[in-house]
């Protein structure tokens, strides 16, 4: 049996797989916030809830919203900022007295969709999340690549490519730079954007039916949004020309993003053609606590 756990930042999921990934049990609680120790407890008592529901043990794999730093074995570049610093990995495999997998949530989130998911099968895939925030994960026949400095993948933090006379700099990010693809590209940007044209609507969602109303300054926006994905994610092709990008995360619900950003990308690829694929996540939601538990697949 695999256990899977996603810390989140605000509630944490576990599941339990058996071997060929079927659901076996699953619960969700709140984050303890702020409280590093209540953490580590809150891991511990799912840990043991589930192998009590199923009557089995399991191998255990961890997502966070950060990195364990190979140079120090602390957590580093978590939003959960009482995770900082934290001995994380060496604490919670003394807990649960066993070894234990941690990663990135992007990165679990590549290993579920590539695993088992709508890149099964895929050679090279890169596995994006856009909700808050924008993270991102490879996954190479069948591996995952975590990086010398466990960082591979995070281009939300590069800057937005190509950008027209009106997006340079670009807006202030959180990580200290200006004009980040995550400024653009996240919820959150996305939806400042937009009030910055002077639209209405306050949420991804209300801006998606605005423009099926026939709203022509939602319509635009939603436009500029998908340029921006294809330029950011032309950059992403260009280096390692993945099979498929599966899209996670709240803006992988915008069902037209899959029709029209592909027409766009071809533009700024440097391909006579561009035959990747860009397609929504298989399990949605899930894959973030799926892809912890397939951690242990290898
Ligand atoms: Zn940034």
């Amino acid at each position: 049996m695999r256990i899977g756990i996603d810390l989140g930042g605000t509630k944490i999921e576990a599941i339990a797989l058996d071997g060929s990934g079927e659901e076996l049990f699953r619960q969700r609680i709140d984050t303890p916030q702020g409280d590093y120790r209540a953490t580590i407890d809150a891991i511990v008592t799912l840990v043991q809830l589930l192998e009590a529901e199923t009557r089995q043990t399991g191998t255990v794999g961890l997502g966070i919203p950060g990195a364990i730093s190979p140079a120090t074995d602390l957590v580093k570049n978590a939003n959960s900022t009482w995770l900082i610093g934290k001995p994380l990995h060496a604490d919670l495999e003394q807990a649960l007295s066993r070894s234990i997998r941690i990663e990135n949530d992007a990165n679990c989130f590549v290993v579920s969709e590539a695993t088992d998911g709508a890149a099964r099968n895929a050679d090279v895939v890169f596995g994006v999340i856009i909700g808050t925030g924008t993270g991102g994960g490879i996954y190479v026949r069948g591996k995952k690549i975590t990086g010398i400095n466990a960082i591979a993948g995070e281009w939300g933090h590069n800057p937005l490519p190509w950008p027209t006379a009106d997006e340079y700099p670009g807006r202030e990010c959180y990580c200290g730079k200006l004009g980040c693809i995550e400024t653009w590209l996240s919820g959150p940007g996305f939806c400042n954007d937009h009030q910055m044209h002077g639209g209405k609507g306050n949420t991804a969602r209300d801006i998606v039916i605005l423009a099926e109303q026939g709203d022509e300054i939602a319509n635009t926006s939603l436009q500029r949004y998908e340029d921006r994905m294809a330029r950011a994610l032309a950059t992403i092709i260009n280096i390692i020309d993945p099979d498929v990008i599966v899209l996670g995360g709240g803006m992988s619900k915008l069902t037209r993003l899959y029709n029209h950003v592909p027409k766009l990308w071809g533009e700024y690829v440097f391909s006579d053609q561009v035959i990747t694929k860009l397609v929504p996540p298989l399990h949605g939601d899930s894959s973030g606590v799926r892809g912890a538990a397939w951690l242990w697949n290898k």
